[in-house]
């Protein structure tokens, strides 16, 4: 009989898997077991749909078979079956859903060279094709529910399939796969034979299709004891009886005695976690099955345990790792949450389902509207994707604010750990976020020497304080260190700690919070409101130093943009600080970036002068002397700021020769 030919994408389709350099041939095992588990779904729901006697939930069964000597491994079901058109029009043309996963066949064809494959097979599988990645013939023997007779489907890949008449009890589909020769040389090796061993098929099973909902059986070789080694006291009896017959030898000790037998086990647990009453599960459960299933030594520090139903329903189960991932800052970190249909895995990582603030979750989304057969259309998922993320990150976000509120210890950990990615959220797409993201903000208060949030921030907040101060730096005991804070903390006004680098970043684009404006505590005009009295000191200082000002301003006039009396230290002569815009810190953050902002950032510096320092007297000295004498000061105490702000100096040599020759 002739060979029929496949129809020209499915062979496109098929040529792909044969020769595809995807790694995890495996997932075949979980598209053959899913398509197995769809077909007594159907089958099952007939019987409901229609009031099918005599079809009990508990006959259905999949059943895997290895055979070492025959180099198959066999797949069967007792689902629905197929007919002699339907193995015809669903495995020899496929008009599959898969397919449409592929946007025209340029991609296909150039799917195995470029390895586009490897994201279609990873992330959605290609159903049945997927074993030609491991076969070098598939048999497909199947009767359709009700029908008497049973066809055979055979192929040995891309130049066509035969289909004739076969023998079959009852209905259902047996699977036939002859494996591929192993291949060993070295740089592609390739152990087939890897799929005949029942430790692997038995962990494959339990790696993808635990939970589907069908037992998923192996006959699995077992041995019992028939015949125990003879006892001592029988042993004993037996000298007795043989007491005067001394020459007679020893009796040998028998060796016990095996048998063989074969049984057959169901390999997978068939109910998942996440589908049993919360109440039911314990916390050892829960924690054992995060580190077994996401690999961690450590308990999670949240375990988030949810349900949804409606337009799309699902569940999920989430966790929250107590460390960082060693890679977790880098780009080797993948985010993503298992997705699951109706209890089988179709995707590992799942990345949109988990927006990048929140990239740390792990954990999976099972949900019945992605179907494995019925929708693997990409745009189709993307939405009901986005509408489980939209929930999921709601989710994590008021479980967080849960643990903040009733948990801080954890909570403070769980910041340290993965705080800077929600500070990235918020800075991240123009600030976006921001508004979603900033209660889950702790900072390091100057007052409390704890972390504290905004919103606690803003409630102690003494009447006369406008505004929210943040200092940012390298260290909490540098940061605190600062001159400007000086003032600040004499009023009773709080200040917030940054050490991370996008910590300035990430208060420039919040601006506010509650309507108070946040401010760099380095950064143009504190907004500090002064009384009545103050504002005449100021005014007084401002007039009998108007002079000397100016004349810093002249001999400073290359290195900064201004030169003011300061509002914001007391015991220092000086500060340094910066206009509106760039602050000095995000300077330092600008110039350090591998490949840096392309030409070097400068901040608008500013020199604040303390009118209030006895070094106000000596330069008004030095200015009485004239312009070059004032011209050494200026330079030392630009020098003295530029410091204090730890930065560096542009020359340390000039500077020590010049207070040198001053003293
Ligand atoms: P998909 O499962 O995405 O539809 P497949 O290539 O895996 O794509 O399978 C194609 C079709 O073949 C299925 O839709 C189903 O109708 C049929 N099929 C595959 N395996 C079986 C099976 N074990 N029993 C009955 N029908 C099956």
């Amino acid at each position: 009989m002739a060979k029929k030919a496949f129809q020209a994408e499915s062979k496109r389709l098929l040529d792909m898997m044969i020769h595809s350099i995807y790694t995890h041939k495996e997932i075949f095992i979980r598209e053959l077991i899913s398509n197995a588990s769809d077909a007594i779904d159907k089958l099952y729901y007939n019987s409901l749909k229609d009031q099918i006697a005599g079809i009990d939930r508990n006959d259905f069964f999949i059943k895997i078979t290895p055979d070492e000597a025959a180099r198959t491994l066999t797949i069967q079901d007792n689902g629905i079956g197929m007919s002699v058109e339907e193995l015809e029009s669903n495995l020899g043309t496929i008009a599959l859903s898969g397919s449409h996963s592929f946007k025209n066949d340029e991609e296909v064809v150039a799917a195995g060279a470029e390895g586009t494959d490897i994201d279609i097979i990873g992330q959605f599988g290609v159903g049945f094709y997927s074993a030609f990645m491991v076969a070098s013939e598939i048999q497909v023997i199947s009767k359709q529910y009700g029908s008497d007779q049973a066809y055979a489907w055979t192929s040995e890949g891309a130049d066509g399939y035969d289909i004739s008449e076969a023998e079959m009890d009852g209905h259902g589909t047996i699977i036939i796969l002859t494996l591929k020769t192993d291949v060993l040389s070295e740089g592609e090796e390739e152990n087939y034979s890897e799929y005949l061993k029942e430790y692997t098929l038995r962990s494959l099973i339990k790696k993808y299709s635990d939970y589907i909902r069908y037992p998923i059986k192996m006959d699995i070789e077992k041995s019992r004891l028939i015949e125990e080694p003879e006892d001592e006291s029988a042993n004993a009896a037996a000298d007795d009886a043989s007491e005067d017959d001394a020459a007679k030898e020893p009796a040998e000790p028998k060796e016990p005695q095996y048998e063989e037998y074969i049984e057959e086990e169901t390999i997978n647990s068939m109910v998942p976690l996440w589908k049993r009453m919360k109440s039911d599960i314990t916390k050892e459960e829960y924690n054992g099955f995060y580190k077994d299933k996401f690999m961690d030594y450590q308990d999670p520090i949240k375990t988030i345990h949810t349900g949804v139903e409606g337009i799309v329903s699902y569940d999920a189960l989430l966790f929250i790792p107590a460390r960082t991932p060693y890679n977790y800052y880098t780009k080797d970190y993948e985010k993503g949450l298992q997705l699951y249909s109706s209890g089988v895995m179709i995707m590992d990582k799942c990345a949109d389902l988990l927006p990048d603030y929140f990239s740390f979750v792990k954990g999976l989304v099972d949900s019945q509207d992605l179907s494995l057969n019925i929708s693997r259309e990409l745009l189709q998922h993307d939405r009901q994707l986005k509408a489980i993320e939209q929930r999921l990150e709601k989710k994590v976000k008021s479980e967080l604010l849960d643990m903040l509120k009733s948990d801080r210890e954890n909570y403070d950990e769980f910041f340290k750990n993965f705080g800077v990615q929600i500070k990235f959220g918020i800075y991240n797409d123009y600030g976006q976020k921001k508004d979603f993201l900033s209660d889950l903000l702790v900072y390091y208060s100057a007052k409390e020497k704890k972390l504290i949030t905004l919103d606690e921030y803003v409630a102690a907040m003494p009447e006369d304080q406008t505004a929210i101060y943040y200092a940012t730096g390298e260290s909490i005991d540098q940061v605190d260190r600062l001159p400007q804070t000086e003032v600040l903390k004499d009023k009773e006004y709080d200040i917030l700690y940054g050490t991370d680098e996008v910590d300035e970043f990430c208060f420039k684009i919040l601006e506010t919070y509650k309507e108070k404006p946040i401010k760099n505590i380095s950064e143009g005009d504190l907004g500090i409101e002064e009384t009545e009295e103050e504002k005449k000191q100021t005014e007084a200082l401002e007039v009998s130093n108007k002079e000397i000002i100016e004349a810093l301003k002249t001999a400073l006039a290359d290195k900064v943009s201004d030169v003011r009396l300061s509002s914001r230290i007391k015991s220092y002569p000086v500060v340094l600080v910066a206009g509106d815009g760039m602050s000095l810190e995000m300077e330092k953050i600008m110039n350090k970036m591998p490949g840096g902002p392309g030409m070097p950032m400068k901040a608008t510096r500013i020199l604040e002068i303390n009118a209030t320092h006895p070094i106000i007297d000596s330069l008004k000295k030095a200015h009485d002397k004239g312009e070059e004498e004032l011209a050494k000061y200026a330079s030392i105490i630009y020098d003295m700021g530029v410091m204090l702000a730890g930065l560096e100096v542009d020359d340390s040599g000039d500077f020590v020769k010049a207070v040198a020759s001053l003293m």
